[in-house]
């Protein structure tokens, strides 16, 4: 029997801003534990929540970008849970009224090409605190510093169909959320966190299978990795003969662990928080960010190849973040023909930003004043990637630096014959030889002007002039 996989994924995302959901505690990370509290984030009975605009703002745009209906009114509601990290005994989210439903977002498919995935909707909610396992031997440590961080649901439709779509999803998602500037959903930190659910079902059947759910995975590769597992384990128990358990999984020690079986499935008992007015979302603000949307990763892409030139998997590379993207053109536009920008930034700009935490340190119009000596002839190629990290640690203009280095390349005609006959003159032997037939030693002849010269000599010139010199 052939069977298809049937994933859907939901994203936990952090949203970018300074406070709190509900209060005016720090949200940065890494501080000692239980230092960011405060009556409201801690649940301190009297204590009121006070929505914090900015997290809504970001919800809003990260909504609009993902082509979601944004209501003008959403409810906040209360799901009630007890859990040591939750001293409220319920967290504040959004349940039958959320901020925004019925969504999509394109991704390409290995198997399917590009796709269209349904987003089921998008709701703001609070996170809970940590549990601390590690901190003290047979104990458990509790910090509230994640209380009340501002998080953005965003939950897709189950119209994935293999464990690498989901992974296609969630790297696309992650890019336009980034381009939007709602969060840096950097994984390591926690503020960018997958739920998945998969089931299988027979090939062309309607109904879909019994579906089982993988929380809280920090990572795209233990997202796509877990889910393989789950779809060949449930695959091998349906050719068994036997019924898929709904089982909801943990991927936290890096195995696959039963968290909670269907009988001990929560109830949550949502109901409107009383301590919050409904969520108004007014038309002037929503056009104002629905206006201020910036380019997005495909469309960006699509551009890059009309207006530079640039190859589908170059403008690809390119886009992958806006800083790379808005780097290729400053540099294009202080004159560096496409191609060419597209060659550097590729190649040395990557590689150096790479070795320094991602940080672009050489500005582009630097760059270009560089790569306009390689176009005047006054560097070679090679001279030019070795002088380019060099910039990132000077102030000098790339000529200066090129000067004070010695390596502007000479193209003096008396200094480069004279380089030239020196070489003919001290090597008689290579002379004859050469003039028996033996054509590679051209290389030779070449490589000791260049040496003499200091690897200054302008080597087309170099190589125009032993022709006529040798050929005699
Ligand atoms: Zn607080």
């Amino acid at each position: 029997m052939t069977w298809e996989t049937v994933i859907g994924l939901e994203v936990h995302v952090q949203l970018a801003t300074r406070s709190k959901l509900f209060c005016d505690c720090s949200t940065v990370f890494g501080d000692d534990p239980n230092a960011n509290v405060c009556p409201v984030c801690l649940g301190l009975p009297g204590a009121l929540p006070v929505t914090n605009r900015e997290a809504v703002r970001l919800g809003v745009r990260a909504a609009l970008a993902l082509g979601f209906a944004v209501h003008r009114t959403s409810l906040f509601a209360r799901k009630n849970y007890f859990y040591p990290d939750l001293p409220k005994g319920y967290q504040i989210s959004q349940f039958d009224q959320p901020l925004a439903s019925r969504g999509a977002l394109e991704i390409e498919s290995a198997d399917r090409g590009d796709v269209s995935i349904g987003l089921t909707r998008l709701h703001l909610e609070e996170d809970a605190g940590k549990s601390l396992h590690d901190r003290f031997p047979d104990q458990t440590a509790l910090d509230f510093n994640r209380s009340g961080i501002p998080l953005a649901e965003i939950v897709s439709d189950p119209d994935l169909r293999s464990p690498a779509e989901a992974r296609a999803y969630l790297t696309t998602l992650k890019q336009i959320l980034q381009y939007l500037d709602v969060s840096d959903c950097s994984m390591e930190e926690g503020r960018l966190r997958v739920d998945a659910n998969l089931s299988v079902r027979s090939e062309g059947q309607e109904a879909l299978g019994v579906k089982q759910e993988i929380k809280n995975m920090n990572s795209f590769a233990t997202v796509e990795r877990s889910l393989d597992y789950l779809r060949l384990s449930q695959i091998q128990t349906l050719e068994d003969g036997a019924t898929v358990e709904p089982n909801t999984f943990s991927a936290a020690t890096g195995t696959l662990r039963v968290m909670r079986t269907k009988e001990a499935s929560h109830d949550y008992r949502y109901f409107p928080e009383p301590d919050l007015p409904p969520l108004e979302i007014g038309r002037d603000w929503l056009d104002e960010e629905r206006n201020s949307l910036p380019e997005l990763p495909r469309a960006l892409c699509a551009r890059l190849g009309e207006q530079y030139g640039v190859p589908s998997y170059d403008a690809g590379v390119l886009a992958s973040t806006r800083a790379l993207a808005d780097y290729f053109e400053q540099l294009a536009g202080a004159g560096v023909d496409g191609r060419t920008a597209a060659h550097w930034v590729m190649g040395s700009v990557l590689q150096d930003a790479n070795e320094n935490k991602g940080v672009l340190r050489v500005a582009p119009t630097r760059l270009a004043a560089l790569i306009h000596m390689v176009g005047n002839r006054q560097v070679s190629l090679q001279t030019a990637k070795r002088l380019f990290p060099e910039l990132a640690v000077t102030d000098e203009a790339p000529e200066t630096l090129a000067a004070r280095l010695e390596v502007i390349q000479i193209d003096d005609e008396d200094q480069l014959s004279e380089w030239v006959r020196t070489v003919i003159e001290t090597h008689p032997d290579e002379l004859s030889r050469f003039r028996e037939g033996e054509s590679k030693l051209m290389d030779f002849f070449m490589g000791r002007v260049m040496k003499t010269s200091r690897g200054k000599a302008d080597p087309k010139r170099v190589q125009q002039m032993l022709l006529e010199e040798l050929g005699r």
